[in-house]
């Protein structure tokens, strides 16, 4: 693990976050500036840079970070109106953290296409 990595120390529990649920494979925790009522970060333990650097035995874990959000949805009352689930790569796409992190949004309608 990165030391200099902000995901691998809140999922080492070595930075402060609000978790709200986590398994052996992957932690789910709010994200400090929300885009929307909810907004949740998912990232897997394991120190992954971005969706380009995905290994074939890294599929499990996205799998996992997808059911988590979805779970973490359906609890929030978010699966009925909807929600949004994006991973960003690079610079084009805005990440500004190289840990790959799922975000899940919702409680209100976000557009399409984002900007
Ligand atoms: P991205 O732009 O896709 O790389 O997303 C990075 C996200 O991490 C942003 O939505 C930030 O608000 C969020 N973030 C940055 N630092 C923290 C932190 N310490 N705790 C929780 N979320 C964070
Ligand atoms: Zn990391």
């Amino acid at each position: 693990m990165p030391d200099d990595c902000l995901f691998c120390r809140i999922a080492a529990g070595e930075v402060p976050a609000k978790i709200v649920l986590e398994n052996e494979q992957a932690v789910a925790f709010e994200d400090v500036n929300p885009q929307a009522p909810t907004h949740i970060l998912l990232v897997p333990r394991k120190h992954i840079a971005t969706l380009n650097e995905l290994q074939p035995e890294d599929e499990a874990v996205v799998g996992r970070l997808l059911t988590m959000a979805r779970d973490i949805a359906l609890a929030r009352g978010h699966a009925a109106a909807g929600y949004r689930t994006v991973f960003n790569c690079n610079a084009d796409a805005g990440q500004t953290v190289f840990h790959l992190h799922l975000h899940m949004l919702g409680g209100r309608k976000l557009s399409w296409p984002p900007g």
